[in-house]
């Protein structure tokens, strides 16, 4: 019996509708298999915590973290947190940092039935989850964005070798492991930071010498939003540093049906954290209107990984059969939330996959 212990974070607004979904799922998923089992862990962040203890990421909900397999992290509204309050600080970046975090993964799957502007897409992005333009994450101490006089501000880019390498190895990993063109593409713009972008993807090259199998090539990144805005379909894995990465993962899900369909894994050598692209949605919560699917797909991700991890597979199976029961959804009974155009309510959708998964052979 392989037994995982994997935590419960929900985190705020739409969080509170989509993880307890996510979490329903992977235990249907679990369930049908003898030898795994999860002992769920449910941990205060965000600002239900910060009602109830004072803080938004409490220093026993950090601990706790370092005794777990893995955890489900739902969407933060940091934005609408106390902005005077140093307990109210913004959760994600700093989990992401403490546990070297360092490779967002984030597919975006075009779906038949779903309405979106391009299909026949399967694209994963892996961005560096640490550095670059992110001010809240890039410094070992202090913020990588300052203002020396009050006219004047100033936002520091922080490229390594070791994040620059993490990730690009973790693409070439990926489209070896997907049956995809097997064809990884390094994003930049070392036309102007010949230095940053420039040691950026000099490391993908030297990952790339690591994968003859792996096709490798490198685009400039404003080139790159043009193509994969006209025809997603030519790409199969993508690496890219933090910001750029951020921005184009966004633009990959409006792709594919929107943010609701942005699912996204963060990994690093010692942890893995399941984490959707998109916000909180405080537009739409209360509503069950949400759509879990990017939710729970993270969720399918981080056991996917473990199951890798681990060589377990049943938690491999288990991560595989929660693929299909999301296909039959989508694409036969059509149990869709709103944003994609059906009337499905959160759970229900959500219930609609566990059924699915259940009544699997
Ligand atoms: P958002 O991603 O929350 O929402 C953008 C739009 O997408 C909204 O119209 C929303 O209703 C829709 N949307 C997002 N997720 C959806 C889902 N699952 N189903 C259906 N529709 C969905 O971005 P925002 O409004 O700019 O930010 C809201 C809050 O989230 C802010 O506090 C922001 O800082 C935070 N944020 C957090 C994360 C994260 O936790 N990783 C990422 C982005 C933004």
């Amino acid at each position: 019996m392989t037994e995982y212990r994997l935590g419960i974070l929900k985190g705020d607004d739409i969080g509170l509708e989509i993880v307890p979904v996510a979490v329903k799922v992977l235990q249907s998923a679990v369930e049908r298999y003898k030898d795994i089992k999860i002992n769920w862990v449910e941990l205060p962040i965000g600002y239900p915590s910060y009602l109830e203890t004072g803080e938004t990421l409490p220093v026993k909900t950090l601990s706790k973290l370092y005794e777990l397999d893995g955890w489900i992290l739902g969407p933060i509204g940091h934005m609408a947190y106390p902005q005077n309050d140093p307990k109210a600080v913004n959760p994600h970046p700093i989990l992401r940092k403490k546990f070297d975090l360092v490779s967002n993964i984030r597919p975006a799957k075009s779906y038949p039935f779903i309405s979106s502007l391009h299909k026949e897409v399967d694209v994963v992005i892996i961005r560096e989850n640490n550095e670059g333009f992110q001010p809240d994450r890039n410094m070992h101490k202090g913020l990588g964005e300052f203002m020396p006089t009050p006219d004047l501000a100033l936002s520091v880019r922080v490229i390594t070798k070791r994040n620059s390498e993490m990730a690009a190895r973790a693409a070439f990993e990926i489209a070896r492991q997907r049956n995809g063109m097997k064809k990884v593409s390094a994003i930049h713009k070392n036309t102007v930071f010949k230095l940053g972008c420039g040691l950026f993807i000099d490391t993908c090259r030297e990952v790339a010498k690591e994968f003859p199998d792996i096709s490798f090539e490198t685009v400039v990144v404003d080139t790159f939003a043009m193509k994969l805005a006209m025809r997603p379909q030519n790409f199969d894995v993508v690496v890219t540093t933090n910001m750029f990465g951020d921005i184009l993962t966004d633009l990959a899900a409006g792709l594919v049906g929107g943010l609701g369909m942005a699912p996204g894994l963060c990994v690093g050598p010692h942890y893995v954290m399941a984490q959707a692209t998109h916000g909180s949605a405080p537009d739409i919560a209360g509503k069950q209107i949400a759509n879990p699917y990017a939710m729970i797909m993270s969720a399918q991700m981080l056991l996917s990984w473990l199951g890798n991890q681990k060589g377990d597979i049943s938690a491999i199976q288990a991560s595989e059969d929660i693929v299909l029961g999301v296909e039959k959804v989508l694409n036969e009974l059509r149990l869709v939330t709103p944003d994609l155009g059906g009337e499905a309510s959160t759970e229900e959708m959500g219930t609609a996959i566990c059924e699915a998964i259940k009544s699997m052979a």
